[in-house]
């Protein structure tokens, strides 16, 4: 098993009038080549920044990035230029990020050209095409614009950007929560087929559990900047341990699997990401809480074969 990723002890902070915000409080993980790592949690909880951070689309506060070897943060401009190549990203809404005096076409065309990855407008032309072929676009749609295409088609734009170059590893940030369900499972099982097909390596970030449950390899659970469970993805939907995963289990309705104890609520609020205390995150929410938790942070630590989690409980 190849890793592409090591991601190691990564910090994203921001300044804010009122102290630091820990976005991203010192996160850890590998993703090997090939696979799928889900990144899930409630909004505000760090996944959409750690993407960037990885893309370096932002840059780390601390940490170190190293894709295929290499740390990302030390790379000369240039060999950063090269690298953009590789590794990009699915957003959400694509419509906000395509251009709408551009055809569908000319959308696709655009990262080639500016990369200058091939020269010759015939051949360019029929890369457009192949790639259309390649995300399922009708080549009939080829003349329209962004605004004529339902959200299943804007995002398959989307898609055939960010293959449009020599695209190994792609962040997903939420690709499919802006589409009706019955669309989702058509962009879903799209990603899936280009991934065998091309080899490539996702990120896939989303608030929603239950739409990583067949995609991903692992998943981790993100929680106010910080990691707080990661394992196989079926070892952690049948074994939850840290109580945040498992009141997100217990909010998402499961047919196939036995019913496994009620729904948890979690109360209280999600608290301040400025200037964090030295706790468990978790605690003002969690039924398990004790002393220990509101006075220091629980390690991630193995609970189990390629299962960490990060609870004072275990
Ligand atoms: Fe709950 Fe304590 Fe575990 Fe945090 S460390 S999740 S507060 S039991
Ligand atoms: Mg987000």
């Amino acid at each position: 098993k190849e890793v592409l990723l090591q991601v190691r002890n990564l910090k994203k902070y921001f300044d804010t009038p009122k102290g630091k915000l820990h976005a991203v409080d010192d996160i850890t993980f590998d993703l090997q080549k090939g696979k799928t790592l889900g990144l899930v949690g409630e909004s505000g909880c760090g996944k959409s920044t750690t993407g960037r951070v990885i893309l370096r689309l932002l840059e780390a506060t601390e940490g170190d990035i190293i894709y295929n070897g290499k740390n990302i943060h030390e790379l000369s401009p240039k060999d950063m230029r090269e690298l953009r190549k590789e590794i990009q990203i699915i957003f959400q809404d694509p419509f906000s990020s395509l251009d709408p005096r551009m055809t569908v076409s000319e959308i696709i065309e655009e990262p080639i050209k500016l990369n200058k990855l091939i020269r010759d407008r015939k051949k360019r032309f029929e890369r457009v095409l192949e790639l259309m072929d390649l995300v399922g676009l009708s080549r009939r749609l080829m003349n329209t614009y962004p605004h004529e295409l339902d959200g299943g088609r804007r995002q398959r734009i989307g898609i055939a950007r960010a293959l449009a170059l020599d695209t190994k590893f792609i962040v997903c940030d939420e690709p499919v929560s802006a589409l009706d369900v019955s669309i989702q499972a058509q962009i879903l099982n799209l990603l899936k087929e280009l991934q065998k097909k091309l080899d490539l390596t996702y990120i896939f970030i989303t608030h929603d559990l239950s739409v990583v449950n067949h995609f991903s390899d692992d998943i981790a659970v993100m929680y106010l900047g910080k990691l707080i469970e990661k394992a196989r993805a079926e070892e952690l939907f049948s074994n939850p341990v840290h109580p945040y995963t498992k009141a997100l289990l217990s909010a998402i309705p499961r047919p196939t699997l036995e019913k496994k104890g009620e729904k948890i609520i979690l109360k209280g609020e999600i608290s301040s990401p400025i200037n964090p205390e030295d706790n468990c995150r978790f605690a003002n929410r969690c039924p398990f809480a004790e002393d220990v938790c509101r006075k220091s942070e629980p390690p991630l630590r193995e609970s189990g074969e390629n299962h960490f989690v990060a609870c004072h409980l275990f």
